[in-house]
């Protein structure tokens, strides 16, 4: 699975810790990151990432276009909601975009969990 990992500043220490406790099952798939949440992922974890630009400098708008080309199969986005985000329009967009494409995406921590126990159980939804 191709997996693409994102959050907003004040979620950072949350998704650090989300990729400490899975890193089990983090490790067997394709992991993506925006350009910040990446490089802090890899610092904690060793985990292999590939960074796209940071979300503000257009790294959002790039996950959301791999989604519409079919290249992400998982989007944890842990979002920040209590913050205005200059760039919320490439968040919406791309929120839009998994939307479009049928993509899981969790915007919080225990959407994530469940998402990613699922996939650990391989109990993972294929197509209707
Ligand atoms: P960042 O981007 O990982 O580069 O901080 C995340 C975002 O704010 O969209």
């Amino acid at each position: 699975m191709r997996i693409a990992l994102i959050a907003h500043d004040k979620k950072k220490d949350s998704i650090i810790k989300l990729a400490i406790k899975y890193k089990d099952v983090l490790q067997k798939h394709e992991l993506f990151a925006t350009g910040t949440t990446g490089t802090l992922i890899m610092g904690e974890t060793g985990l292999n990432i590939i960074r796209m630009k940071s979300g503000p400098l257009g790294g959002d708008q790039q996950i959301g276009s791999m989604v519409a080309e079919g290249k992400l199969d998982l989007i944890i986005f842990l979002r920040d909601p209590l913050t205005a985000q200059p760039h919320e329009p490439d968040v919406s967009a791309l929120l839009r975009l998994c939307d479009v494409q049928n993509i899981p995406l969790a915007t919080n921590k225990k959407s994530a969990e469940i998402m990613l126990r699922a996939l650990d159980d391989n109990i993972f939804p294929t197509d209707l």
